[in-house]
C-alpha cells in the first residue's frame, strides 16, 4: 500500500538498544530536557551511518511515551508493549517504502495529519523520519509546515547521516545533536561483548565497516565478512592496478550496487587520507567526488541499471 510508513522490525524493542555506550550522555541529555519540559518540537539526530542514531531515536521516543520511566523505557507497561507491537497510536516511523530509496509526498501528508490529532494515551505524539535526506523536494515542503508551526503535542525526530542533503529551512528548524564515533578500544570491547566474537573478528569488522560499530555488528553476525573483504580487495586492486578489470567485476557480483559504491568510496579514501608520496593522486579526488555523485543520486532513487554501472565504476577506478 503506498504511502504508508514502514515501522523496521528491529527498532520494536527499543528498550534493548539503550547499552550503546557512546549514546549515553546524549541519551541523559534528551530524557533531562524532556524532565524539565525543554524538550524542542523538533530534533535532528546527525552523525556517520552505523552509529545508531535510529536506535537512539527509537529509545529516546519509547522513553518518552512510557507510562513507567522518566528515561529509558521499561519494556513492560501498557505502552512500551504497544510500541512493541508497532501499535501505539502516538509514534510513527516514516522511512523509504520497501524497494524504494526516496520518502514521498504521501508518506509525508499523512504523517502530518497525524501529527496533528490529540495524543490517545499520554502527552506526546511523535514521528521520526529516517534517513531524513531521502525525503522528496515536495515531502520535505510538507513537513517545512510543521516545523514552522509545530502543534503542542509534537515530537518531531529526522535521523540523518547526510544532514547537508536537508534543506536550510528543515536543518535551521530542529535542534541539532551529533551523536559522537566511539573510541576504537570502545568500539572494539562492544563488539566483542555483544557478538561474542574473536578480538581479531571484531578489529577485521570494524576496519571494514569504515568504524561504524553497527556496520561492523551486522558484518559479524550476518556472516559477510569474506565476501566483504572480497570486494575491498577487489576495488583496491583496480585502484592499485594490481588486478585487471574483468576479474573484479565477477568478483562484484553478488553486493547490492549501493554496497558496491560504499566500499569502492571507502577504498578511494584510505588511499585519499593515507596519502603519502606515489599514493596521492588528483584522480583520487576526482573518484571520490564521482562515487559520492551517485550515491547520493542513488539515495535520491535514481535507479542505475548494474550494466552500466559496474563499467562505468571499474572505468572511473582504472583510468587515471
Ligand atoms: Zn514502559
Amino acid at each position: 500500500m503506498s504511502g504508508l510508513p514502514v515501522r523496521p522490525p528491529e527498532l520494536l524493542t527499543p528498550w534493548l538498544n539503550t547499552e550503546l555506550p557512546w549514546q549515553q550522555d546524549i541519551f541523559e541529555h534528551l530524557s533531562s530536557l524532556e524532565r524539565q519540559e525543554k524538550l524542542p518540537h523538533a530534533l535532528l539526530l546527525t552523525g556517520s551511518k552505523g552509529l545508531g542514531k535510529a536506535r537512539l531515536a527509537a529509545s529516546f521516543a519509547a522513553g518518552v511515551l512510557c507510562k513507567a520511566s522518566d528515561a529509558e523505557p521499561c519494556g513492560s507497561c501498557e505502552a512500551c508493549q504497544l510500541v512493541g507491537g508497532g501499535a501505539h497510536g502516538d509514534f510513527r516511523w516514516v522511512r523509504p517504502e520497501e524497494g524504494k530509496r526516496a520518502i514521498g509526498v504521501d508518506a509525508i501528508r499523512a504523517s502530518v495529519s497525524f501529527m496533528q490529532q490529540t495524543p490517545g494515551y499520554g502527552s506526546h505524539k511523535i514521528l521520526v523520519v529516517e534517513p531524513a535526506e531521502a525525503m522528496t523536494t515536495a515531502a520535505a515542503n510538507a513537513l517545512l509546515k510543521t516545523l514552522e508551526e509545530p502543534p503542542g503535542q509534537a515530537l518531531l525526530i529526522l535521523v540523518s547521516h547526510r544532514a547537508g542533503e536537508l534543506p536550510a529551512t528543515i536543518r535551521s528548524r530542529c535542534q541539532r545533536f551529533n551523536l559522537p564515533h566511539p573510541t576504537k578500544p570502545t568500539a572494539l570491547k562492544w563488539l566483542v561483548d555483544n557478538t561474542s566474537c574473536s578480538a581479531q573478528t571484531a578489529e577485521q569488522a570494524y576496519a571494514l565497516s569504515r568504524a561504524q560499530p553497527l556496520t561492523a555488528e551486522r558484518l559479524i553476525q550476518g556472516d559477510d565478512l569474506p565476501s566483504i573483504e572480497a570486494l575491498t580487495n577487489a576495488l583496491g586492486g583496480l585502484l592499485d592496478k594490481t588486478i585487471a578489470n574483468q576479474e573484479v567485476l565477477v568478483a562484484l557480483g553478488g553486493h547490492d550496487l549501493d554496497v558496491i559504491l560504499e566500499a569502492a568510496l571507502h577504498s578511494v579514501e584510505q588511499r585519499l587520507y593515507s596519502a603519502a608520496g606515489a599514493a596521492y593522486s588528483r584522480s583520487n579526488f576526482h573518484r571520490r567526488d564521482q562515487i559520492l555523485d551517485w550515491l547520493i543520486a542513488s539515495r535520491k532513487g535514481v535507479n542505475f541499471g548494474r550494466d552500466v554501472m559496474l563499467p562505468e565504476l571499474g572505468r572511473l577506478l582504472t583510468t587515471e
